[in-house]
C-alpha cells in the first residue's frame, strides 16, 4: 500500500511511537494524578513530559497551559463553547473544516453572531476584509493554519498582529500544520491553539490538545474528577486541571510524547523540507497531465503537504476507488469534511482527489502515484 492520506491521519508512525504505547500499557499502566504510588507518579510524569515536548515545539512558556483532548475537533469545541456567550461576535474564514464551521454554526443558533471572511478561488484569505472585521472588535477570530483541501497556509501571523492590536482573541486550528510547520504562539499572536495529535505530531488517533494563553478565560466543557482538590465541589481554577476532567488517554499520550520527541530529534524543519520536496514532485508531475486540474497555490510556497486535483470528466470518488483497487494507493476523495472550502474553490459538486504525502513517503511512491493518475486520465483509463 502506498499511503497518501496523511492529512487524515499520519501512517506509519515512528517505531518509537508504537513502542511507547506498548510500554505505557505494560509497564506504567496506572492512572495519572490519581494515587501517590510510584506507578501513578510515573504516569503523571509521562503526561507532564508530553506537555513539555509540545511546549518546546510551539514556543509555549508554561507547559501546564496545554491540555490533552480527544482530537482537534474536541479542542476547537472546548475553546468555542468555553469562550463565547450569546451576544458575542466571532469571525472566521471561508476555508474552514467542519470542525470550525459546525462549531460556529452551533453557537450561532444560540445567539453568537458569526462573520465568514471570503477567500479567493485558490484559497487565499481576503486580508482587507479580515482587517475590517477585526476593527469592529469581535470577541474572537478562529481560523485554520492551513486548509486540509488545498494545503494553503493562512496568514496567521498577520491576523495575529491585527487581533493583538484590537484586543481580540485569536484561535488557530493547527490540525494540518502542528509538527510540520513553524508555530510560535507568542510570535504569531495566537491566544488559543487547537491541534490533532494523530497527524503531523505522529501520535496515535484519539489524541489532540489545546493551548490556552493565561490571558484568556475558557470555561470547562466537562467538569469532574481531576485528582486535585477532591474536597471541593467546584472545578479547580488552575491549569491543566481546569480543562482536563476524567482519566486521560495515557497510552495515546505516551505515543504522542514519542511522536513529538521524534520530531524534535529529527528536526521539524527537516520533516517539513522532505514533505515539501515530495509535494513539489507531485505538483510538477500532475501539472504535466493535461486532464488534471490542480487547486490552491501553483508551487509549494505558502502550502503544506496537501494536493487536491480533479480529472476532466471523471468522478473523484471513482478515481480514488481505482487508485486503491488497481494501484494500491490510499488517498481521499470528496469534500474532506470541508464543504466551505469546496464552495470557495468551486468544487462543491465534484469534490476533489486529495494526495497528502508524509515524512515516510518516498520519491518512488510519488512517481508511482503520478504514473497511476496519468493512466487513469487516458480515454478508457477509468474502468
Ligand atoms: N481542522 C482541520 C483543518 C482538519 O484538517 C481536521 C482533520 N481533517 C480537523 C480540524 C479535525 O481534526 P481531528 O480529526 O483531529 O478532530
Amino acid at each position: 500500500m502506498i499511503y497518501l492520506d496523511n492529512a487524515a491521519t499520519t501512517w506509519p508512525k515512528p517505531e518509537s511511537v508504537y513502542q511507547a504505547v506498548d510500554d505505557c500499557l505494560r509497564l506504567i499502566g496506572a492512572n495519572p494524578g490519581r494515587g501517590g504510588h510510584s506507578m501513578a507518579r510515573q504516569a503523571s510524569l509521562l503526561l507532564y513530559e508530553a506537555r513539555e515536548g509540545l511546549a518546546e515545539l510551539f514556543g509555549i512558556e508554561d507547559a501546564n497551559q496545554i491540555v490533552f483532548t480527544h482530537n482537534a475537533t474536541d479542542a476547537i469545541c472546548m475553546s468555542i463553547f468555553g469562550l463565547l456567550s450569546p451576544g458575542d461576535r466571532i469571525v472566521t474564514t471561508a476555508m474552514e473544516h467542519n470542525a470550525v464551521a459546525r462549531a460556529v454554526r452551533f453557537v450561532e443558533a444560540k445567539g453568537v453572531q458569526v462573520t465568514v471572511i471570503p477567500c479567493s478561488g485558490d484559497g487565499q484569505l481576503d486580508l482587507a476584509a479580515m482587517r475590517a472585521a477585526i476593527s469592529n472588535k469581535p470577541k474572537a477570530v478562529i481560523m485554520s493554519h492551513a486548509s486540509n483541501v488545498t494545503g494553503t497556509l493562512m496568514p496567521v501571523a498577520e491576523v495575529g498582529e491585527m487581533t493583538r492590536r484590537q484586543g481580540v482573541v485569536l484561535i488557530v486550528d493547527a490540525a494540518q500544520t502542528a509538527g510540520v510547520e513553524a508555530i510560535d504562539v507568542a510570535g504569531m499572536g495566537i491566544d488559543i491553539l487547537a491541534f490533532s495529535g494523530h497527524k503531523g505530531l505522529l501520535g496515535p488517533q484519539g489524541t489532540g490538545g489545546l493551548f490556552v494563553s493565561r490571558t484568556v478565560a475558557v470555561a470547562p466543557l466537562r467538569v469532574g474528577g481531576t485528582g486535585s482538590l477532591s474536597e471541593s465541589d467546584n472545578q479547580p481554577e488552575f491549569m491543566p486541571d481546569r480543562l482536563e476532567s476524567g482519566t486521560p488517554n495515557t497510552p495515546g499520550i505516551a505515543g504522542l510524547k514519542a511522536g513529538v520527541r521524534f520530531i524534535l530529534a529529527t528536526g521539524r524543519k527537516n520533516i517539513q523540507a522532505k514533505e515539501l520536496a515530495l509535494t513539489q514532485l507531485l505538483l510538477a508531475g500532475l501539472k504535466d497531465i493535461a486532464a488534471v486540474k490542480l487547486y490552491g497555490a501553483a508551487s509549494t510556497a505558502g502550502r503544506t503537504a496537501v494536493v487536491s486535483f480533479t480529472l476532466a470528466g471523471k468522478d473523484s470518488g471513482l478515481i480514488a476507488h481505482a487508485l486503491d483497487r488497481e494501484y494500491g494507493i490510499a488517498c481521499r476523495a470528496g469534500l474532506h469534511c470541508a464543504p466551505w472550502a469546496h464552495q470557495t474553490l468551486g468544487t462543491i459538486k465534484t469534490g476533489t482527489v486529495r494526495f497528502s504525502p508524509g515524512y515516510f513517503n518516498t520519491r518512488a511512491e510519488i512517481e508511482q502515484a503520478i504514473a497511476a493518475v496519468r493512466e487513469l486520465a487516458l480515454p478508457g483509463g477509468l474502468r
